[in-house]
C-alpha cells in the first residue's frame, strides 16, 4: 500500500510545493514509515508570507468577539475530534495513548478556550495630563512564527495559536520534522470552524526552514520550543530584524523531597516527573534530591513502584503506560548518557537498557532508568538527557539543597515536598525557576503561565501574562488646548 504524502497548508488549504521535495516520518514504536511530507519549497514559504499578510490583514481588523466566537467552534472541533488526533499523536510521538488520548489534545483545546475568551477583553487605559490626555491600545504584533518540537506536537502548536491568534495576530507554524501531522491537522481545524484563510499557515520542513522564518523580515514574532542551542541560534536569526521572541527551552529541573514529605505522593512526583511521555518533558524533575533521614524508605518505594508498575508496550495498547522514544537518533544519545551515568559511577538501580516488547520488538524503547549515589558533578546531572533517565541525589540541610538545586544554567522548574507549609514556599521562592510546584509536580493548566529562568527561556505561553507577549503598546496622545510652541 502506498503511503500517504502530506502537503504544507497555506492559505486555508493544503498547497503541492514546486521541488517535489519529501520527507520520511517515522513510527517510533515500529520503526517503519508512516507517511511522508512535502517541504517548504521556495513557493510554498513566499507563499505562507503573502497568504499570512492577508490572514492578518482580514483576521486584525475583525472584532475581538468573532475572533473569539471563530476560535470557541475550533475548540469544540478539537474535543470532538479528540480520539482521532490523540492517535495521530501516539503515531507520530511513540507517547502512550493512555496519555494522549486525556492530554494532548485537550490541553490544548484548553489554551484556545482560554485565549478566546480573553480576547474581547483586550483592553487599554487612559490617564489626564494638564489639561491633555493620553491613552493606550494593546495592538496586534502582525504575522508571527511559531517553531516547535516533537514532544507534544499538536499542543504546542495550540500554545502557540491560542494566544497568537486571540490577540489578532496571523501565524505561521513550523512543525518539528519528526511529529508534522498534528499542525496540520489543528490548520483544517481552524478553516472549518471559520477562521479566514491565510491566518495559521503550516510549513514543514527542518532547521533549515526554521532558519528562513527566524531570519525573515516580514516575520514580527517567533515563538520558539527547543533546545538550548536551537534557541540561542533562533534568537540570532531574529536579531537580524529585532523581533520579538518567546523562548520555552530545555531544563535539568530539581525536585526536592524533604524528610517530612508525604512519601507515596514524592514518589509520585519522582515517577512522573522522569517516566511520563517516557521521560521526554521539559519541566521533568530529573534531579532528585532526598533528605537523607527519608532516603531508605523514598528509594524502596520508588524502585518498587517502577518495577511493578511500569507497563512498556505498543504505546496504542490502553494498558501500555511507557512508550517509545522518538528517533533511533534519541534513542542512541539516552544511551549514551546512561553508559556516561554507569562509567562516572553513578549507580544503576533500575532499567538502565534497552527494551524489546513483545507487541513492538522494533521500536525505540529503554526502560525506565534509576541512577542512585548520584554527585552534582555527574554529566547525567548536569545536562539534559530528555528521556526516562532519574539522578537520586541526598542531602542534609536546606540551605545546601537550595544551592545545589540553583547550580545550573538552566532555570525552567522546580518541585518541592514537605508538609511544612512555611517551608515550602520559604525554598520555593528561592528557586531560580520560572515554573514551580509545592507537593505536586508536572501539571500545567492553561491559566497558569509558563517559561524559564536563565537559559531556559524568555517569555512566558499560557496565563494572562503571555497576552503582553503577543502584542504591542501603543500610547496615543490627545491635545485638548491649543499646542504651545516657541515657535
Ligand atoms: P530542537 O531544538 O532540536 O528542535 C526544535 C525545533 O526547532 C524543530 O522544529 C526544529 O526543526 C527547529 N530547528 C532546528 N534548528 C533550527 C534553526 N537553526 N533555526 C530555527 N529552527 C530550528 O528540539 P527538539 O529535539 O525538537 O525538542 C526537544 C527540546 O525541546 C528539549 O530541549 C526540550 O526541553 C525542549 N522543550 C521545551 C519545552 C518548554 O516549554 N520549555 C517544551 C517541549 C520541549
Amino acid at each position: 500500500m502506498s503511503l500517504k504524502t502530506y502537503k504544507n497548508f497555506i492559505n486555508g488549504a493544503y498547497m503541492a510545493n514546486d521541488s517535489g521535495e519529501t520527507f520520511d516520518v517515522i513510527n517510533p514504536a515500529t520503526g517503519k514509515v508512516i507517511y511522508h511530507v512535502e517541504v517548504a519549497d521556495e513557493k510554498i514559504k513566499q507563499q505562507a508570507i503573502e497568504s499570512a499578510q492577508r490572514g492578518f490583514a482580514t483576521w486584525s481588523a475583525m472584532d475581538a468577539m468573532t475572533r473569539s466566537r471563530l476560535l470557541l467552534k475550533a475548540v469544540n472541533l478539537l474535543r470532538e475530534r479528540n480520539d482521532e488526533l490523540a492517535k495521530i499523536e501516539v503515531l507520530d510521538t511513540g507517547k502512550p495513548w493512555q496519555e494522549a488520548s486525556v492530554v494532548d489534545v485537550l490541553s490544548g483545546a484548553d489554551s484556545i478556550e482560554f485565549f478566546a475568551g480573553l480576547a474581547p477583553g483586550i483592553e487599554g487605559n487612559q490617564q489626564s495630563v494638564d489639561g491633555d490626555f493620553y491613552y493606550t491600545r494593546r495592538e496586534a504584533l502582525g504575522v508571527c512564527a511559531g517553531i516547535g518540537a516533537w514532544n507534544y506536537p499538536l499542543q504546542i502548536a495550540c500554545w502557540k495559536s491560542a494566544p497568537a491568534l486571540a490577540c489578532g495576530n496571523s501565524m505561521i507554524f513550523k512543525p518539528s520534522e519528526e511529529t508534522p501531522l498534528g499542525a496540520l491537522k489543528l490548520a483544517e481545524i481552524f478553516t472549518e470552524a471559520g477562521i479566514p484563510d491565510g491566518v495559521f499557515n503550516v510549513v514543514q520542513g527542518a532547521g533549515d526552514v526554521g532558519a528562513w522564518l527566524t531570519h525573515h523580515q516580514d516575520i514580527a514574532k517567533i515563538s520558539f520550543t527547543g533546545e538550548v542551542g536551537t534557541g540561542k541560534k533562533v534568537m540570532a536569526g531574529a536579531a537580524t530584524s529585532l523581533k520579538d521572541v518567546t523562548m520555552e527551552l530545555g531544563g535539568k529541573s530539581p525536585l526536592i523531597i524533604f524528610n517530612d514529605a508525604d512519601v507515596d505522593n514524592a514518589v509520585s512526583a519522582a515517577m512522573l516527573g522522569n517516566f511520563y511521555t517516557q521521560g521526554e518533558i521539559c519541566t521533568n524533575g530529573t534531579r532528585v534530591f532526598v533528605e537523607k533521614s527519608i532516603y531508605p524508605v523514598f528509594i524502596e518505594k520508588l524502585l518498587q513502584r517502577t518495577r511493578d508498575n511500569i507497563i512498556v508496550g505498543d504505546p496504542m495498547d490502553e494498558k501500555t503506560n511507557f512508550g517509545a522514544l522518538i528517533s533511533a537518533k534519541h534513542f542512541e544519545l539516552v544511551m549514551k548518557y546512561i553508559n556516561i551515568g554507569i562509567d562516572e559511577g553513578a549507580t544503576l538501580a533500575h532499567g538502565g537498557k534497552a527494551l524489546q516488547p513483545a507487541d513492538a520488538p522494533n521500536g525505540y524503547f529503554i526502560a525506565p532508568t534509576i541512577f542512585t549515589d548520584c554527585t552534582d558533578e555527574m554529566t547525567i546531572c548536569r545536562e539534559e538527557i530528555f528521556g526516562p533517565v532519574m539522578s537520586v541525589l541526598t542531602f542534609d540541610g536546606e540551605e545546601e539543597v537550595i544551592a545545589r538545586a540553583n547550580a545550573t544554567e538552566f532555570g525552567l522548574a522546580a518541585g518541592v515536598f514537605t508538609q511544612d507549609i512555611t517551608r515550602a514556599h520559604r525554598v520555593i521562592h528561592k528557586m531560580d525557576a520560572g515554573i514551580c510546584w509545592i507537593n505536586s509536580y508536572g501539571l500545567s493548566p492553561a491559566q497558569m503561565p509558563v517559561g524559564g529562568y536563565k537559559q531556559s527561556g524568555i517569555g512566558r505561553e499560557n496565563g494572562l501574562a503571555t497576552l503582553n507577549h503577543y502584542t504591542q503598546l501603543k500610547a496615543v496622545y490627545v491635545g485638548l488646548q491649543p499646542l504651545d510652541s516657541p515657535f
